[in-house]
């Protein structure tokens, strides 16, 4: 049996892995070190009242004969389907229809599963520093040629720095797919509609389709910055766009989220839409009954309220984070729209250095830049998903210990 190379050669995903060894070893070493976590992603929160009632709900319907929910819908419930369309596109001018949608049970499984639609030379570009899932994905299936000096001979890397005010160049060279995510994971950024539109437009002109990961989007407080890709004119013909529960309302160990693949993303003839939903009936099985319940319970009047204070909870975080280090004279950036906070190292530290540095003299935990992609070398992210307290008394230390 021949094994996939490509799979095997990988480079192995050390960034967290590291982190973990450096802050163990540290620990170890000072016992009564009482470390501060800003490095990790994932949210802190309980799940809200409103989910909690309905996954109760569903769970005690399962138990009856009349409410028992074997295997559902391939592509999810049309009660979730129409509860996502009208509260998160009909609410704000998009049009898209039932089987646009398809729910599933991440966005990580979506954006590594999306390249099964993509010929095997098809030319990948991606913004650096970059959510590593779309990068190694599409390194599995041997798209991306060797991997040397840390970087992919066969990917366009799309710079995102302070000199750039970390809006990606467009590829200056061909490119059949683009991955975008934002609010952007790691550098908390945003883009505006104008900006968007300049990826829209190109993505048109050269035939070429946008993977749009909008992860965050219930982060953004400002209503002129765009939640879907779709609010772009033309995107719903060369756009995908994936959207999770995770960030929204803490489903990250909950598992829900949805893919939108409008019928008019048509490539050498093929609606995408057709060809995922077949990918999607092979290989999955969809997200339980009463998941699924909990996540439409989202949309609810009282779901809605309860969600926004817990991200009002995280912002509060970053904002305290992100004015915090301003206020010490660090160049920061994101923040205002995503749970991220990227911040410059000091005079260009290397960003293990850094970490180390942090570590060792304010025992707080980050997470290092160039773990990202080689553009966050010299950057820093540190998270919103902390408590009040813990986040106020990290930042006091990073300050002391710059
Ligand atoms: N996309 C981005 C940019 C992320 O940062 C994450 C998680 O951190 C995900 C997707 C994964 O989302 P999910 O929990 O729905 O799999």
């Amino acid at each position: 049996m021949k094994i996939n190379t490509s799979l095997a050669s990988l480079p192995a995903g050390y960034l967290f892995a590291e982190v973990a060894k450096r802050v163990k070893t540290f620990s170890e070493n000072n016992p009564d070190a009482d470390i501060l976590r800003l490095g990790i992603g994932d949210v802190t929160r309980p799940l809200v009242p409103a989910v909690v009632e309905a996954l109760k709900a569903a769970a005690e319907e399962m138990g009856t004969p009349e409410g028992f929910h074997g295997y559902g819908p391939d592509f999810g419930y049309d009660f979730l389907i129409d509860a996502i369309i009208a509260g998160d596109y009909r609410s704000r001018g998009v049009d898209v229809g039932r089987d646009e949608v398809f729910i599933s049970d991440g966005a990580k499984s979506d954006v590594g599963n999306l390249q099964e639609l993509f010929g095997p030379d098809a030319l990948i570009a991606v913004t650096d520093p970059v959510y590593p899932v779309y990068v190694d994905s599409n390194a599995m299936a041997g798209r991306l040629g060797a991997y040397e000096n840390g970087k992919w001979t066969n990917l366009t890397y799309l710079p995102c720095n302070r000199e750039n005010g970390f809006m990606p160049p467009l590829p200056d060279k061909k490119a059949d797919v683009l991955y975008l995510c934002y609010p952007n994971n790691p550098t908390g950024t945003v883009l505006t509609k104008d900006q968007l539109r300049v990826f829209v437009d190109w993505a048109l002109k050269n035939s070429a389709l946008i993977v749009y990961d909008a992860a965050y989007k219930a982060f953004i407080s400002d209503p002129a910055i765009p939640r879907s890709i779709y609010e772009i004119p033309g995107a719903k013909e060369c756009a995908i766009e994936c959207c999770s529960f995770s960030k929204t309302a803490g489903f990250t160990g909950t598992r829900c989220a949805y893919t939108v693949v409008p019928k008019a993303v048509v490539y050498d003839g093929v609606p995408l839409n057709r060809i995922w939903g077949r990918r999607q009936a092979t290989k999955f099985n969809g997200v339980s009954y009463i998941t699924q319940r909990a996540a439409a319970a989202v949309y609810t009047e009282a779901g809605r309220r309860q969600t926004q204070e817990t991200i009002a909870y995280y912002r509060e975080n970053a904002r305290v984070i992100r004015e915090g280090l301003q206020s010490a004279g660090v160049a920061v950036f994101g923040g205002v729209h995503a749970p991220y906070i990227w911040m410059k190292t000091p005079s260009d530290m290397k960003s293990w250095d850094f970490f180390d540095l942090l570590l060792t003299k304010a025992h707080v935990v980050g997470t290092p830049g160039e773990g990202f992609g080689p553009s966050g070398e010299g950057y820093f992210r540190l998270t919103a998903f902390n408590t009040h307290e813990k986040t106020k008394e990290a930042v006091q230390r990073i300050i002391r210990a710059l």
